[in-house]
Parts: structure tokens; C-alpha cells; sequence
């Protein structure tokens, strides 16, 4: 069975791991002779499925137990709504620091619910660095600040959280979440889609400080308050359960397999290094990304001409590398490394760059 190396944002790889356990579990899972796929999500099979999902991303996470862990759909995006909604309720503001195209979004959705600031951008430089935190004066009385952890489409990422005192700090970790150990403690609500790093897409999944589970703002739908899922264990409504059985041994295989976080941080260290050393040693090709600012997951690059990049996309893809295509508001090249991308797969990916140079020199 021959597999492509899958430089996909999102959706993208998963461990040959968790496809191959999920494969011979098909049909009849565990004993109970139907698929995971079929079963009531009331179940008792089922409830323990998502059961276990949720101490297993406890567990891997290190997440207090003041914290609810919801396990919804809708993607990263329905959040940029449901956030505003549910926590801009006290003095209706709250401050954004925006660092790409996804915090943009969240920051234009929730213009739409009350008083919100943009107190820091990276947009003078196209997004390629994050703005200094220790610089951003913000506002005291703001219901919370929301940043984007690591920004998918500039390959940047946070080295040093806001220090937002007594304000929540939430933010959309889509895709960082299980690249790294993280304070969880740091923030009041934390949300991602499950595509990049978790699982498949349709989970979206939020890990939420108790005390912000409040009384949403009038006229808020039921399916978009939080203390409705709070309320109901994630089971308001029929849940994403396939995807949350897949994230569930996803959360396996970063325990068994892995070693947890620290050694999964490591390795993903290790990954990044190979394709960052070498796009800094190139001739033709160039990290767009300021060093400071470098995301482990997803590392954007160019060659010196659009012309070339085309050419590029064109050859790696008859090499077996696909998805390397830049997002479609930044042309270039982007290789999304996350967690299940397999080192061998990185370091084909520099042999065939040092080729192309050569031959393109
Ligand atoms: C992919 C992504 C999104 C959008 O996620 P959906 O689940 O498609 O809504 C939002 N934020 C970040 C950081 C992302 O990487």
C-alpha cells in the first residue's frame, strides 16, 4: 500500500496508527457487532467511547477539573460567534489581537455582537511575525481577549502568551492543540477543529473555565449556548461520534505510541528543524515566516518567482508530496507538518527541494 506524503492544513495526515486500529474495528466494533458509525450515541458502548475520548484529552492535556470539556460541531468557525455570544455578556467588549485570516474572521464575527478593539495587528507585514505582547495595552474591563494561538495560513505562532490579568485569555488553538505541552490554566476558554491535529473534520472541540459558562446574551440559539452542551455532557443533541472515536485514538496514540506531549513537542521540534535549516540554507528557497515567530505545524515558503513556485507545486506533486500549494490568499508553498506527519516524509520533501534547486538554479 503505497501512501502520498500529506502536506494538507486541514484536513490532514492522520497516524497509520489510529487508520489501521480504526480499520479493523469497523464493522464490528469491540465485540458489540455493529460499527461505531451505527451505534446510538446513547449507547452504553457509546458512552464509553466518549467517555474515555474526554480523559484521554484530560489526561494528554493536563486539564483542571475546573474546566468543561465539550465536544461540538460547526468547526473552529461557528466558535467566532459562539464566543461573543456566551462571554461578551458583563461590559460587552472585548480586545483581539489579530495575526491572520482566521483571528480576522473571529474579529469581524464578533463585531456583530459588541464593542470590539483590535489591539494589536501583524497585517503591516502580512502577517508574518506576532506582534509583541508586552507592547499591547489592554483594556481591563473587556469580558476577554481573544488570540489565535498558531496562525495555519503564515506559519506564525505565539512564544509568549498576552499577560491579560484578571481578563480570559481565549483562544483558537485549531492548530496547535496537541502539538505542545500548554498551560491550560492560562486560559478561560480554548476551542479547535478537530481536522488539524485531533482528528477528522466534524468535532470541533472547546475546553471551557466553569465560571465562564453563563447566561449567553438574549436571543442567543440554544445549540450556540454553552451551558446547554455544559448541561448535557455534549449530548443536546446526536454529537459528531465517529469523529469523536477517531480523536479518542488519536489521544491513544500520543499516549502509547508517542509518549505524551513533552516527547511529541520534541519530535515535532525535531521535523520542523529539518525543513527551517534547510529553507534558511537555501539559495532559492525562503521561510516567509520571521524566525521569532516560527509555527512547528504549518511553514510556509517561496521561491524567488510565482512562476517557479507553479513549477514547484507542479513536479512535487509527480513526486508524491501533495497539498504543498499555499493557501489561496498567499500563493507560494506550505508544508502543514502536524503531529502524524511521518520524519521520513520531511526529509523526502528537503531531498526533492535540494534537487529542484540545483536543477533550477
Ligand atoms: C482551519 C482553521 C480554522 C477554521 O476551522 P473550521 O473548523 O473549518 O471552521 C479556524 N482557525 C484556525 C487557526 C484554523 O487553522
Amino acid at each position: 500500500m503505497n501512501r502520498v506524503c500529506n502536506f494538507s492544513a486541514g484536513p490532514s495526515v492522520l497516524p497509520e496508527w489510529v487508520l489501521k486500529k480504526a480499520a479493523s474495528e469497523m464493522i464490528n466494533y469491540n465485540g458489540s457487532g455493529e460499527s461505531v458509525m451505527e451505534m446510538s450515541h446513547r449507547s452504553p458502548e457509546f458512552m464509553v467511547i466518549i467517555q474515555d475520548t474526554e480523559k484521554r484529552l484530560r489526561d494528554v492535556l493536563n486539564i483542571p477539573s475546573n474546566y468543561k470539556v465539550l465536544f461540538l460541531q460547526g468547526g473552529a468557525s461557528t466558535q467566532f460567534a459562539m464566543i461573543p455570544l456566551n462571554l461578551m455578556i458583563k461590559n460587552e467588549k472585548a480586545d483581539y489581537i489579530t495575526t491572520g485570516q482566521w483571528s480576522k474572521k473571529a474579529f469581524a464575527e464578533a463585531k456583530k455582537y459588541g464593542n470590539v478593539r483590535e489591539v494589536a495587528s501583524s497585517a503591516d507585514k502580512v502577517f508574518s511575525y506576532i506582534p509583541d505582547v508586552d507592547q499591547i495595552k489592554f483594556d481591563p474591563s473587556a469580558d476577554y481577549v481573544h488570540i489565535t494561538y498558531n496562525n495555519t495560513i503564515y506559519g506564525t505562532k505565539y512564544n509568549k502568551l498576552p499577560n491579560t490579568g484578571n481578563v480570559p485569555l481565549v483562544s483558537d488553538v485549531s492548530s496547535f492543540i496537541l502539538s505542545e505541552p500548554i498551560d491550560i490554566s492560562k486560559f478561560g476558554l480554548l476551542y479547535a477543529g478537530a481536522q488539524k491535529n485531533m482528528g477528522p473534520a466534524g468535532l470541533t472541540v472547546v475546553i471551557i473555565r466553569e465560571d465562564l459558562v453563563l447566561t449567553p446574551q438574549e436571543a442567543t440559539p440554544t445549540m450556540l449556548t454553552y451551558k446547554t452542551h455544559v448541561d448535557n455532557g455534549s449530548m443536546y443533541n446526536t454529537p459528531p461520534c465517529y469523529a469523536i472515536y477517531i480523536c479518542g485514538l488519536v489521544l491513544r496514540w500520543i499516549q502509547e505510541e508517542v509518549g505524551g506531549l513533552e516527547k511529541m513537542k520534541e519530535i515535532n521540534e525535531k521535523k520542523a528543524a529539518i525543513l527551517y535549516d534547510f529553507l534558511d540554507s537555501s539559495s532559492l528557497f525562503k521561510a516567509t515566516a520571521e524566525p521569532s515567530s516560527r509555527s512547528l505545524m504549518n511553514i510556509p515558503f517561496v521561491t524567488k518567482s510565482a512562476d517557479l513556485d507553479k513549477k514547484f507545486i507542479e513536479q512535487s506533486k509527480i513526486s508524491g508530496f501533495i497539498n504543498l500549494k499555499g493557501h489561496r490568499s498567499v500563493g507560494g508553498m506550505r508544508a502543514s507538518i502536524y503531529n502524524a506527519m511521518p520524519i521520513e516524509c520531511v526529509k523526502k520533501l528537503v531531498n526533492f527541494m535540494e534537487k529542484f534547486e540545483k536543477e533550477n538554479a
